[in-house]
């Protein structure tokens, strides 16, 4: 077990003390900076987005930056008294609330009495309300008077992730700035620029994990990146995922060889070793679902390296099956069935479907190997297939019309590779559609029935 004790504080040493330092809220910075410069100022200010990203720090800064009386280039000094009362949340002018424990209308009317004095510092009296959706109905009428006929040094600042949440009445009054989930690149950047000054030595496939892990989120970024930076320790992939129990990579690797192979009996193998490696599955499906989502994009986007046997509609029908699947999962008392029919959905299927506007890094031609698995032409998107080399495995999706289904002579060792999907390529992908799906809803039907009495049965 690590210890807590050295652990750092990266999300709060590395809090931003300028506007020049907000990463990834040009547009909000940018006219937060041209209200200061201005002096244009509204009553009312609401910032939200999603956790994590900024919005009680930029709200914080702009605090500061109004009440600077030593502003450089809009930002705030940080030396002057109010500047560093602020910082340390002891700013008599600068209010800051927490709107989830103090929701009531009391609450509220304590900081009407407040606004009736003058600011001490002579600047504006702020009030930062954070998580302001929590606030009572009541509150929010109280509130929304003291908007409406506002002291003229008074100012609010809201904060919060549900926007949605809080009265019209309230947000018409407000100006708002919807902050955005930070780009991952930009959570790297920072991420390793931390690490360089810090000298802390890191593997970079660890943090560009934890980058993705973190969703957007600078403040989870820099939290885990705490959690991991230890002295004398190197940060490396193989720790960060044993230590928040992620599917190790091979997995993913497992289910790319299951696709590009087409057996959908790997959905239960690998579910199966999931279990004996005891690995937590909600997390295993978390990673399915961002694995199959970033092949798609690099499908659809034409950049990137995409693993054999994915096409445009494999992907969007696995995901659109994991989106149902991820419900179930947590209602049933048996998520293990869940993770197995969403691996199954994205292993069944005919490797052999053709694809348009599917033309990936990974179709570069027929390339055969030893074991006699060719691929099926340059120009189309279309996994691997094991058949024999002498039949010319670009010819049968070239035809437009569906064609005769030709007997071929077999060798034993052409047996091996023959199902019912993918025994003769000039069946042609308009049939091997039909029946895939066929045999796709019947198969998950059978399994799911079996394990659940029939209770799903609508699939
Ligand atoms: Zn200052």
């Amino acid at each position: 077990m690590r210890s807590l004790r050295s652990r750092q504080q990266f999300a709060r040493l590395h809090r931003p003390r300028t506007f020049d330092q907000v990463l990834g809220q040009d547009k909000a910075v940018s006219a937060l900076r041209q209200s200061v410069r201005s002096r244009a100022i509204a009553h009312a200010y609401l910032f939200s987005g999603p956790r994590g990203v900024g919005k009680t720090t930029l709200a914080r800064l702009f605090a500061k930056a109004l009440n600077c009386p030593h502003r450089k280039d809009d930002n705030p000094c940080n030396e002057c008294d109010s500047c560093r009362s602020i910082s340390m949340s002891q700013s008599v002018d600068v209010l800051e609330i927490d709107g989830a424990s103090h929701r009531g209308i009391d609450d509220v009317r304590a900081i009407r009495e407040g606004n009736e004095c003058v600011s001490v510092q002579g600047g504006y009296r702020i009030i930062l309300i954070d998580e302001v959706h929590m606030l009572t109905k009541e509150a929010f009428n109280a509130l929304l008077k003291e908007i409406e006929e506002p002291e003229e040094h008074v100012l609010f600042l809201f904060a919060t992730t549900e926007p949605h949440r809080l009265p019209l009445t309230i947000l018409s009054r407000c100006q708002h700035y919807a902050l955005l989930r930070v780009r991952e690149d930009l959570i790297v950047q920072r991420m390793l620029s931390i690490l360089e000054s810090s000298g802390i030595e890191f593997e970079k496939a660890a943090i560009l994990k934890m980058a993705l892990l973190a969703d957007g989120s600078l403040r989870d970024a820099l939290t885990l990146l705490d959690r991991f930076s230890l002295p004398q320790q190197k940060i490396t992939l193989s720790v960060v995922q044993e230590e928040l129990g992620l599917v190790e990579e091979a997995f993913l690797d497992r289910v790319d060889n299951a696709v590009e192979q087409g057996d959908a009996m790997q959905a239960f193998v690998l579910v199966q070793g999931l279990m004996e490696g005891g690995f937590d599955l909600m997390n295993a499906f978390a990673s399915l679902v961002s694995h199959v989502r970033s092949i798609l994009i690099k499908i659809l986007s034409k950049q990137g390296e995409v693993p054999h046997g994915y096409t445009q509609s494999r992907c969007a029908r696995a995901l659109d099956a994991f989106l149902n699947y991820q419900a179930k999962m947590q209602q049933l008392l048996c998520p293990r069935l869940g993770m197995e029919l969403a691996l199954l959905v994205l292993l069944s299927g005919s490797p052999s479907r053709k694809e348009p506007h599917t033309e990936g890094a990974h179709a570069e031609g027929a390339h055969p190997t030893a074991t006699t698995e060719v691929k099926t032409g340059g120009k189309e998107d279309t996994p691997p297939r094991k058949e024999s080399l002498s039949q010319g495995a670009s010819q049968g999706a070239s035809h437009p019309l569906p064609q005769p289904i030709h007997k071929k002579e077999t060798s034993q060792s052409d047996l091996g590779n023959l199902d019912d999907t993918h025994n003769d390529e000039h069946i042609p992908p308009q049939v091997n559609l039909a029946e895939d799906e066929k045999l796709h809803v019947e198969t998950i039907i059978r399994f799911a029935s079996g394990y659940l009495g029939g209770t799903l049965k609508k699939y």
